[in-house]
């Protein structure tokens, strides 16, 4: 077997959780099993991106929760949850009860399909994506277990992962930008900006000013466009 170098960032992510494993701390990636983790790194070694821990960004992170408000006419609740893809799944849940609002729109070239994906990430995006009004939307947003609220704009002083910031529920971008200045646009792995949305996977996004490349909703930085 041939270990690719340099190495992806899904397999240092393992590796990192297998060095806290074999210290006895708990892992940064949320696996505290050895056995699974084995299988995860065998997975991602031979690349098998079906595994689910190929998207380490989507893991539950250490001392942080995540809190996810959802608002429509009906309903605004805020809810917490310590893997943000549970999350991510409720909002799922949400989006495919009211896919009807959005079947058949046209952004960009790209008709949202009448059945929702089965991918929860490209149902919640897809949908929260296409609605047009301000009436219905939500926001997840990383928070420390101790109750302190964490300024996500202010990321300098740790690792630079999370680039979003929230401010009444707009995004902004540690290098400042933010929806009413250049935006953040869909994109490939690689950041290649996606003229038409068939091919986006619902997830990833780039900022127009400093090409970072974003993982939603959850806003970790994956990578940086060339
Ligand atoms: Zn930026």
């Amino acid at each position: 077997m041939t270990i690719p170098h340099p190495i992806p960032a899904h397999l240092a992510a393992l590796c990192r959780a297998a060095d806290d494993l074999l210290n006895g701390e708990h892992a940064t990636t949320g696996i505290s099993d050895a056995g699974q983790l084995l299988a995860q790194l065998v997975a991602a070694i031979r690349g098998d991106t079906t595994t689910a821990l190929v998207k380490p960004y989507l893991s539950p992170v250490n001392g942080y929760h995540w809190l996810l408000r959802y608002w429509s006419p009906d309903v605004d609740e805020t809810l917490a949850f310590h893997d943000p893809l549970a999350a991510i799944g409720r909002l799922a849940r949400t989006a495919r009860a009211r896919w009807d609002r959005v079947a058949g729109l046209t952004t960009t070239g790209f008709t949202v399909p009448a059945t929702p994906p089965e991918n929860d990430l490209a149902a919640s995006n897809l949908y929260f994506w296409h609605l047009a009004d301000d009436a219905e939307g939500f926001w997840l947003e990383r928070q420390p277990l101790d109750g302190q609220s964490v300024d996500d704009t202010q990321v300098t002083g740790e690792r630079d992962d999370y680039v979003l910031g929230h401010v009444a529920g707009e995004w902004i971008c540690v290098c400042g930008n933010d929806a009413a200045d250049e935006g953040f646009d869909p994109c490939t792995r690689v950041g290649a900006l996606l003229a038409v949305l068939d091919s986006w996977d619902g997830v990833l996004y780039r900022c127009v000013k400093c090409d970072r490349i974003v993982a939603q909703p959850t806003g970790q930085v994956v990578g940086r466009a060339e």
